[in-house]
């Protein structure tokens, strides 16, 4: 030890109830001070001032504590009596992917179809003619016309390019006259198994949309190749998107080998604004096992994820695998997507090399047999921390909450579709609201749930993951199974701590300690002083992640 260093420590005795870390470096680089600082460290809760080094925090305290840190260099931060929190952890998410349809596509999250035909228009106009406009993020419950797009909307918009608008949902599309003839589907064309081209039932003629297997046909005759750099761009992008809204660490909830080397290739131009947990489709797994990689290698900017399988369909277009039929279809159950055995095969092999497991499970249906898949690789495989994930894990009821704290799984339950989806609840029923999204139930058992937005499909907006949890209302002031409300603290826990135990980094991150990674958020107003309905409102200052700001207001 050296003087300095132990004069440092020994210092520290009259600092009283100030938490610190006993790192080499002793004098800070960066003082934040004048801080309304929640910690999410139970032991210290509250702070004023936080001191930095080496993108970790270093010490947390009164201002008076941490100002005389600030010897030769420090730079010193008045931080204006701001709200701070850590970091938040969107611990479902799909990055690469979004990246790609931000830089490649027309962003159709708009609320008219004449602004969604003004959009396609202007990049048809920057478009070689006969290449493909491709849009995304388009939601037919979200524009002020109350009908879906049409053909004919899409032809008068861009009559000479070949126009293809996916759902935010991701499961339909819709196409131009162009579109069609380009992948040489006409009214003769019969439809895929599985899949839908959607006809006028007076004039049988085609209208343009397209479902599941159908679009998967379409998007096959799309030319579609990305270039490393392409990825690594498509990285950046979207990471300083998730930057800006006070996210410092993100979950690629879908991974591929691809896009572990778009995080790393971003990474070391740098370009990567935010961590990232990658999970690995099981289509992939085999490689990865055999070249001796599993869950956790990496570091604390790019590491691997756990293993992706999926069980059942989705929440938002309505096709998750429930016990009770959807409300208005009494013969509608939902998909299931994989069988038992193919979870359990799947996941037997990962399990054994070590790696954590996540499965797509929506509907309660869907959730049993996953947890029914864990349980038995738990009997026989037993691993003292296996952290299994259930990713998304809506529909809930008691006992399937007893199993998955008797498991210790995770779920990762969506975060902002109350808030956003509420126009879309309806077909579940007020009642099975009350066991959705359910947070409060998770709380209670002593599960640790974490925030997750699915991006693109729901907003990645941590200030709108709060408030639709803790309200439980959506645009239009309706309220959805109440019975789920947890509080603001709550709430902040799910979106930081809980997400980075989500990914065994609760030791790393997640809270504002001593030794924690400096991963946190400024923000323009104190969200326990905002009503509730307005939190979505509160303006993000700045975000800093690992000591560096990555995002400033
Ligand atoms: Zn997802």
């Amino acid at each position: 030890m050296t003087t300095s260093r132990r004069e440092f420590l020994y210092g520290l005795g009259a600092l009283g109830a100030a938490a610190m870390f006993p790192i080499e470096r002793t004098e800070p680089e960066l003082i934040l001070y004048n801080a309304n600082i929640w910690t999410v460290n139970p032991r210290q809760p509250r702070a004023e001032a936080v001191a930095i080094s080496g993108g970790r925090f270093l010490a947390i305290g009164s201002n008076d504590e941490m100002l005389p840190l600030a010897s030769g260099g420090a730079k010193k931060v008045d931080v204006g009596g701001d709200t701070v929190l850590p970091g938040f952890i969107d611990a479902h998410n799909h990055p690469a992917e979004a990246g790609l349809d931000h830089l490649r596509m027309v962003d159709c999250d708009l609320r008219s179809i004449a602004d969604i035909q003004a959009a396609l228009r202007k990049r048809a106009a920057q478009t070689p003619p006969g290449q493909w406009v491709l849009g995304f993020k388009y939601d037919d419950t979200k524009t002020s016309d109350n009908r879906p797009l049409t053909l004919q909307d899409l032809d008068s918009a861009v009559p000479d390019h070949p126009v293809f608008v996916e759902h935010r949902g991701g499961h339909t599309a819709w196409l131009n006259s162009a579109a069609l003839k380009a992948a040489k589907v006409d009214e003769n064309t019969p439809d895929p198994p599985g899949g839908k081209y959607d006809r006028d039932p007076a004039t049988g003629k085609l209208t343009g949309r397209v479902r599941e297997r159908a679009k998967a046909a379409i998007e096959t005759v799309i030319p579609r190749r990305f270039s490393r750099d392409d990825r690594r761009e498509g990285v950046k992008l979207i990471s300083k998107m998730l930057v800006r809204t006070g996210i410092t660490s993100a979950t690629d909830a879908l991974g591929s080998p691809e896009d572990l080397l778009a995080y790393q290739d971003a990474r070391s131009a740098g370009d990567l604004s935010v961590r990232v947990y990658c999970s690995i489709f099981h289509e992939h797994i085999d490689h990865m096992i055999q070249a001796g990689i599993r869950t956790g290698l990496g570091d604390e900017w790019v590491r691997v994820g756990f293993m992706k399988m999926i069980c059942d369909g989705s929440i938002s277009e309505r096709t998750a695998r429930l016990s009770q039929p959807y409300m208005g279809r009494p013969n509608d159950f939902g998909i299931l997507v994989s069988t038992e055995d193919e979870l359990y095969q799947w996941g037997r092999k990962a399990h054994a090399a070590g790696w954590q497991l996540g499965t797509h499970a929506n509907g309660d249906v869907g959730i049993d047999t996953t947890l029914r898949v864990y349980e038995r690789l738990n009997r026989e495989m037993p691993r003292a921390d296996s952290r299994f994930r259930l990713e998304h894990c809506t529909v809930i009821n008691d006992s399937l909450v007893q199993r998955i704290h008797a498991l210790g799984a995770i779920p990762t339950p969506f975060s902002t579709y109350v808030y956003y989806h509420g126009e879309k609840m309806k077909e579940y029923g007020a009642e099975r609201l009350n066991n959705m999204f359910a947070l409060r139930s998770f709380i209670d058992a002593g599960i640790r749930p974490t925030q997750a937005s699915d991006y693109p499909p729901g907003p990645f907006e941590p200030m709108m993951a709060l408030q639709s949890e803790t309200t439980r209302t959506d645009m239009k002031g309706t309220v959805w199974g109440p019975k789920q409300k947890i509080s603001l603290e709550e709430a902040v826990r799910v979106g930081t701590i809980n997400g980075a135990y989500a990914s065994f980094e609760e030791k790393l991150k997640g809270s504002i300690e001593p030794g924690k990674l400096a991963d946190l958020v400024v923000l323009g107003r104190d969200p326990f002083k905002t009503d509730p309905s307005q939190v979505v409102n509160i303006p993000i200052q700045r975000t800093m992640v690992g000591g560096k700001w990555m995002y400033e207001g």
